[in-house]
């Protein structure tokens, strides 16, 4: 059996339990919540261990997984062992770092969604980090099996499947590269082949790679009319003939009371140790022992529950799907990493409270550290980029645009920042039509026409 061993400390890749990264505040680990299936004494236990060896925080990523901060290199061994022993990491480093799917976590409860994909998930993952040929897969690689409740249509994975209805039953649509909207369309398996149809694909990426003198992270960097035709050789024998009914399908509201479960949120995703024992105490004093954490950082307790909304209010959590810090995505910047300049979360909570017609809950604005822009890759209707204490405004596009055109103000300070963002307010508010969302209405506005009124 080969022994693929990721070196430890390693940066720009996704850091995993025995794979750790480096940050401004010391090493970082992450917790791979299978599923987001998580339960109220493993999150005590989480809050206590980050709390005795690293950061006392625990933070929900854009996988759904749990991060912990501020380990040193001693402690992170030990964090791994405790993971290992508790049954939430596997035994060895390469195993973990294997394991790349997420799935819809609430799809079993949700009457929106057409297929729960946890089994799914558990055996592809345990295929995934029992079968080393599958190790070499980069450690960005993302494999998403959204249920069709629409709560992972927006996310972006080198290979997606997405549950669909037709006349034949329930089918899984296969796409590369992107999210549900943009992915590639590779065809349709039934949902007992999903499993050896992504093995396939993932193995016919790494042989494509294996040709290529530089190497692809990521099924895009790779994907042309000649792959994709390889791709969609590689799994002909399970594709099928279906005609999908009525694919499309928007996120219900996730926060407060709903049908099957309670959803709230952690501003940006972060909780204390103080904060996240206290959230697992509210549950179970209410009969709850459970927890599902979501890529979107939302956290479900599962069942018919009563309104928790003013205890779980008082540990700081958001409750309702319009609340203003539900816009805000923000890396945590300096003094935590460091490649930033900028408290990035500090700000955006005091710009949120002070242009409150712009963060409405809907239109996410992404405030990045640096180019990097960790926190949210893909792109935002307004991503706010912090270089050596100064802003640049980009809209519709990520941190790093793929169009320079999108940077339409550059160079601010914190002041500058704030009357530009009111003035862009105006602007939105203003070109506004009936009922049209304002990433629509941001997404719709002309450019040039956007930069002047920003810039003068
Ligand atoms: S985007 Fe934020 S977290 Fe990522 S490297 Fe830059 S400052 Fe650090």
């Amino acid at each position: 059996m080969p022994q693929i061993t990721p070196s430890p400390f390693r940066r720009g890749h996704c850091p995993s339990a025995g794979t750790p990264m480096e940050s401004g505040d010391g090493l970082l680990s992450r917790v791979n919540l299978l599923g987001g299936r998580l339960d109220v004494s493993q999150l005590i236990d989480l809050a206590d261990w980050a709390e005795e060896l690293g950061a006392p925080t625990l933070e929900i990523t854009s996988r759904g997984k749990l991060q912990v901060r501020g380990l040193s290199a001693q402690s992170e061994t030990l964090f791994t062992r405790k993971l290992v022993a508790a049954g939430l990491a596997r035994e060895t480093a390469a195993a973990e770092a294997a394991r790349h799917v997420i799935c819809s976590v609430a799809a079993d409860i949700d009457p929106k969604a057409l297929h729960a994909p946890y089994a799914i998930a558990q055996q592809l993952d345990t295929q995934l980090s029992t079968t080393p040929a599958l190790w070499k897969l980069p450690s960005k690689f993302l494999i998403c099996i959204d249920g069709g409740g629409g709560d992972l249509a927006y996310k972006s994975a080198d290979i997606r499947v997405d549950a669909i209805s037709s006349a034949k039953g329930i089918a899984y649509r296969i796409a590369l590269a992107g999210s549900r909207q943009s992915a590639v369309p590779l065809g349709y398996c039934q949902v007992q082949s999903c499993i050896d149809v992504i093995a396939l694909l993932a193995k016919e990426f790494l042989s494509i790679n294996e040709q290529r003198r530089e190497k692809a992270t990521r099924i895009k960097q790779l994907l042309n009319d000649d792959t994709f035709a390889l791709f969609k050789t590689s799994v002909s024998d399970l594709l099928i003939s279906v005609t999908p009914i009525n694919t499309e399908r928007t996120s219900a509201k996730l926060l407060g009371q709903q049908v099957g479960w309670f959803g709230f949120a952690p501003p940006f995703g972060v909780m204390s140790s103080d904060t996240a024992r206290g959230l697992a105490r509210l549950a179970t004093a209410h009969g709850h022992y459970k927890f599902r954490v979501s890529p979107e950082k939302v956290i479900f307790i599962p069942g018919g529950l009563s309104d928790l909304s003013a205890p779980l209010e008082a540990l700081g959590m958001i409750v309702t799907n319009g609340d203003p810090r539900l816009s805000l995505v923000a890396c945590p910047g300096a003094p935590a990493c460091l490649s930033g300049s900028t408290a990035t979360r500090s700000l955006a909570l005091t710009l949120a409270e002070h242009i409150p017609d712009l963060f409405d809950g809907e239109l996410r604005t992404h405030f990045s550290g640096c180019p990097k822009g960790c926190a949210h890759p893909q792109a935002s209707p307004i991503t706010i980029v912090a270089q050596q204490g100064k802003f640049d405004v980009i809209v519709n596009d990520r941190a790093t645009p793929l169009n320079e055109n999108k940077r339409v103000a550059q160079n601010l300070s914190t002041e500058e920042l704030a009357m530009r963002l009111s003035t862009l307010s105006n602007t939105l508010q203003q070109a506004r039509r009936d009922d049209e969302s304002l990433s629509d209405c941001i997404a719709r506005l002309d450019i040039e026409q956007l930069k002047i009124k920003l810039n003068t």
